[in-house]
């Protein structure tokens, strides 16, 4: 039983392959934990399932799931999570080596110090203008919205210990937002800030539609304040109505005949369209996560698992 999983999510990775597969072997080989690394195959449609075969096949400390289809960065990790072994912890990482897996045994030493989260907060990204101006602004709205308080700038990248994977895994949540359902479950948690790399080979693998489903995921699963938006300016709205009511009721009476404006209805009436549409739609971001979760279907599908007996000793001559 290893003390440590690492757990990768990877979809379509080819690129970077090589070169995590080789940061890995080395951090394997110096560290004095005994640690085995479980990489979950996000439905990718490049040689990513191949090259993780072949690993599993030659070298046990590798162990490899293949997803039956791509079922979003966050389901595979949790597929990850749902296989861990490991009695001590659990290091999360990307695939891309943004997250610079040489961190372990920095993070190892909090969580010896009785710490059960061990989270990265990243000091710089390395990432084009828009998606840094974009994770800024989500961060900051989530951190005043969530009614628990999510790390600012912290995302998957951390170390946990084994009952918070136990507890993450019981959480039956339909649409997943790792980082936030890792802070709602509490005990010691610790910050520890690193220096975002650049992707080291392949493109992003976050579309912008994903990134958004993520960013909604956070908000809805982790707010009611949108809800209470739209309470709220309804009561606003009523308010000044009333207001408008009575001011024109008092201008009648005064001065007899008031002339009423064509455009200001026009206005006034598009206007609160557009308000109902949107409030509709907000509501309807609730609905759907409640029309989802009561389904209750898996998370992802396995499709198959990959690994190797451990070998003591391979006698190379009597292959
Ligand atoms: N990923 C995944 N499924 C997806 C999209 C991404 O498993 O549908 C993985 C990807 O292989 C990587 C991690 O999630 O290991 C983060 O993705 P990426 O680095 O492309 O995101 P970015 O850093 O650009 O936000
Ligand atoms: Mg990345």
């Amino acid at each position: 039983m290893p003390n440590i999983n690492v757990v990768i999510p990877m979809y379509n990775e080819e690129a970077v392959f090589a070169q995590l597969v080789d940061r890995l072997d080395k951090l394997l080989s110096n560290s004095s934990f005994s640690i085995e690394v479980i990489l979950v195959d996000d439905g990718s449609t490049d040689q990513t399932p191949v090259l993780m075969r072949q690993l599993s096949l030659k070298d046990s400390r590798y162990k490899s799931i293949i997803l039956s289809r791509n079922f979003g960065h966050q389901n595979a990790l949790s597929a990850g999570l749902n296989e861990v072994e490991a009695e001590q912890a659990v290091f999360i990482i990307d695939a891309d080596l943004q997250d610079p897996p040489e961190l372990l045994d920095e993070f190892m030493s909090y969580r010896e110090k009785g710490y059960d989260v061990v989270y990265a907060v990243r000091e710089n990204r390395k990432e084009n203008l828009f998606k840094r101006a974009a994770y800024r602004a989500f961060y900051r709205i989530m951190d005043k919205m969530s009614y628990i308080k999510i790390p600012i700038d912290s995302g998957d990248f951390s170390l946990i210990s084994r009952r918070v994977v136990d507890t993450l895994n019981d959480m039956p949540e339909e649409s997943r937002f790792l980082r936030g359902m890792r802070s709602w479950i509490g005990f010691r948690q610790i910050g520890l800030p690193y220096n975002r790399a650049e992707r080291q080979a392949g493109e992003s693998k976050y579309s912008l539609t994903k990134l958004f489903k993520l960013a909604f995921d956070g908000i809805f699963n982790f707010s009611e304040i949108p809800i209470k938006i739209i309470t709220t300016s309804g009561l606003l709205v009523i308010l000044s109505a009333l207001a408008y009511l009575t001011y024109v009721v008092i201008k009648k009476v005064i001065f007899g005949n008031v002339p009423e404006g064509f455009t200001g209805l026009l206005f006034v009436t598009i206007l609160f369209g557009g308000i109902q549409l949107v409030s509709l739609g907000l509501i309807g971001e609730y609905v759907l996560r409640i029309f989802f979760q009561v389904k209750n279907r898996p998370l992802y599908i396995i499709k198959e698992r990959i690994r190797s007996e451990p070998i003591e000793h391979v006698d190379e001559t009597l292959s």
